[in-house]
């Protein structure tokens, strides 16, 4: 009998998932490199420069050009959700 080749997919075990996205700050970043794989671009203006300012735990990046805020999660699915990061990963 043939191997069901989706069953036996090498993945990523649960062990080895929560080691890599096991704390918020591992998922923000996870996020951050999806969302921006060439760094940081203001969704305004395009502004490449920006300064991290922490909104409670909330890390938010101002655009050194227009001034406007921004996080990682805006105009996603995960903005505004009352689950953390780690739940939806
Ligand atoms: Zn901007």
């Amino acid at each position: 009998m043939a191997q069901n080749r989706i069953q036996f997919q090498k993945g990523l075990s649960l062990p080895d998932f929560l080691r890599d996205f096991g704390t918020e700050e591992q998922c923000v970043t996870a996020l951050e490199q999806m969302r921006w794989p060439q760094g940081f671009a203001c969704p305004t203006c395009g502004s490449s420069r920006f300064c991290v300012v922490y909104h409670g735990k909330v890390k938010t990046c101002q655009c050194k050009s227009c001034h406007s805020q921004t996080t990682v999660t805006s105009g996603t699915i995960f903005h505004s959700s009352k689950l953390p990061l780690t739940i939806w990963f």
